[in-house]
Parts: C-alpha cells; structure tokens; sequence
C-alpha cells in the first residue's frame, strides 16, 4: 500500500486539512519497481569503477607516466578496478542464469567432510595472513550427500570469503554440518529448527529465516517426502544444516531483514575495500533456493555472524 499525503491550506475559505490517497500496489508494479532498482543499483556498481579508471588514466596520460614509482601505483589502482569489474560482471551473470534456471543443478553424490575440509584449505592462506583460526565438525555418520558440488562450493566459497573479510585479526571460524530430523507434522518443525538452527534468533532473525526460505515449500515437502521414504519414517533424517560461524564484525539488527537483497551492504566503504561486489548472499540463496533448501543469518553486533543452510536429503540418489 502506498500513502501519499498532500497538505491543504485555503486561507479564503478558512479551510486547512490533508489529503490522504491510498494506492494499492500491485505485484507487477512491485516487480517493476524491484527491477528499476536492480538496473540502477547495476549501472552505479558498474560507474564507480570506470570513473575511477578514467581518472587514473588520465592522470598516467597527463604526466604520472613519467614518474615510475607513482606511475606504477596508479597502473595498481587500474587493476584492481578492472578486476572488481569482472568480478561484478560475473556475479551477475552466474545470478541472471540462476533467475532464469539455466543453471540446472548436477547433483552428484559429493561426500560432505572432504567437502568441507577443502573450503577450508581453499582459504587457509588468506586466513593465516590475519590469524584465523578454522575448525571443520561434521556430525558423525554424515558422509555423502546429493547435491550440486560446484554451486554449493560457491555457496561455501562465499560464506567463507566473508566471514575472512569481516573478522579481525586473530578471530576465529567454524564451518559445521549436522543432521536436521522432521519430526510428526515436520512442515513446521523444519521451519523452527532452522530458525532454531541459526542459533536462537530473535524475531527479526526468525522472520527473515522465514523470509529468506520461500523455497519452503517445495523444499520441505521433498525433505517430507524424503523422510517418509525412509524405512524408519520419521526418525530418518530430512535434512543437512551447514553453517559458517565466525566471531566477526557482526550486522546491526536493523540490517538482517535486507541482508540477502541484491547490492545490500551494511558499510558500502568497508565492502568496497574488501573487493565485495555485494552480491555473494544473493547467489549464495539463490543456490540454495535451487536445491529446494532454506538459507537464513543470524548476527551480533561486535561478536560474530553464523549463516546456515539447510539442504533437503533426497533419497535414491535421483536429481531433483
Ligand atoms: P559483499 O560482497 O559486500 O561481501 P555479500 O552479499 O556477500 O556482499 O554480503 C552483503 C553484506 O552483508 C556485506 O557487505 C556485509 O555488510 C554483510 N555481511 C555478510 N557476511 C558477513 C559476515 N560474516 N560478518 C559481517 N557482515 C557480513
């Protein structure tokens, strides 16, 4: 619903008053809305950059040149702008083919540990350089699960990358998996557990929990489906929850409920700094949307962030 109020003043006829006009707005117009958005949020992302570079090759072009230390630093600085366009420009792609599902997931049967255990040799250079403590714990008897290993490496790869980014020196890092079992009438104690999951959110952090899973549906329904399979019906377990936990920066409360909206960052600065495109925890949902799973965050401010995924178990090894 939108509200627009326009004071009124008539003087001459010793009238004052406001007019209240109330506009329901429709999905499609919401739609449209969102995109207008999307494509100004782009064009910004895309400028900062390019105006940077203009610059910087203008001043090489206007004598910089001719002195080599200074000359060298802004070819640096042309670089990494150039760099953090591709990485956008890739980013939007990899999501402009996850909204139009030409990404079909090619799940394969990925054992989970080993998985895992290599995200975090994947970054244990960049966590050394700022004394990072890892740790990997995976519920015993979780071995291998079906899902699409490259997508969910990326999922990982950005959970990961940002707990680096967004902790001090010195902090520390868990990456976890364990089983989540649907119980009787499951449809909403998988909802709650996972809410539960990301670690006794308060009500923003439920709500965005559920927010952020409107795969829901189908995903618990398979996740039912998938229990129900099981000769022990529901003592099987329905699910894996994965979570990255650090002991970072955190994020304001006031920010949880956009986090995982597109180009949505808590300090624009600090991200930019980082090389952040703004766009990690949006693939990252959109990924695990795909696999039918819910994606949810849960943060203190100055104490640490978890983001935990919960990816539907689907029996028989058969794709989705
Ligand atoms: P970015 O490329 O900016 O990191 P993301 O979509 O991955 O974009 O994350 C969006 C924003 O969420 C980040 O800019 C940051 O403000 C916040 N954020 C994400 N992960 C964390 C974390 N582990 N700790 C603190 N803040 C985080």
């Amino acid at each position: 619903l939108r509200v627009t109020l326009t004071p009124i003043h008539r003087r001459e006829h010793g009238i004052s008053g406001t007019i209240a006009v109330l506009q329901d707005i429709t999905e499609q117009e919401r739609l449209e809305q969102s995109r207008r958005e999307f494509v100004a949020n782009v064009s910004h992302e895309l400028r900062t950059p390019l105006t940077t570079i203009k610059s910087y090759a203008e001043a090489l072009d206007e004598g910089a040149l001719d002195e080599r230390e200074l000359g060298l630093r802004f070819v640096g600085v042309i670089r990494n702008e150039t760099e953090r366009m591709i990485r956008l420009v890739t980013d939007l792609l990899h999501l402009s083919r996850l909204d139009s599902n030409q990404a079909p997931l090619r799940r394969q049967q990925t054992n989970m540990p080993e998985m895992l255990e290599e995200v975090a040799d994947r970054f244990s250079f960049q966590m050394r350089k700022k004394a990072i403590r890892v740790s990997v714990r995976v519920e015993d008897g979780i071995t291998t699960v079906w899902l699409d290993r490259d997508q969910i490496d990326q999922v990982l790869d950005n959970l990961v990358s940002n707990a680096i980014k967004y902790t001090l020196d010195g902090g520390r890092i868990e990456i976890a998996a364990w089983r989540v079992h649907a119980r009787a009438g499951g449809v909403d104690d998988q909802g709650r557990m996972q809410a539960r999951a990301a670690g006794e959110a308060g009500d923003q952090g439920r709500m965005q929990a559920r927010a952020a899973g409107e795969a829901g549906d189908q995903g618990r329904m398979q996740a039912r489906a998938a229990s129900e399979a099981g000769d022990q019906g529901r003592q099987e377990p329905a699910a894996i929850a994965i979570s990255v936990k650090d002991t970072g920066i955190g994020i304001p409360k006031r920010d949880l409920g956009r986090i995982f909206d597109r180009f949505y960052r808590v300090d624009k600065a600090r991200s930019r700094s980082m090389g952040g495109t703004g766009l990690g925890l949006s693939i990252a949902r959109e990924i695990v949307k795909a696999h039918g799973g819910t994606i949810s965050l849960d943060s203190e401010l100055n104490e640490g962030t978890t983001v935990t995924f919960v990816l539907p178990l689907l029996t028989g090894g058969e794709p989705a």
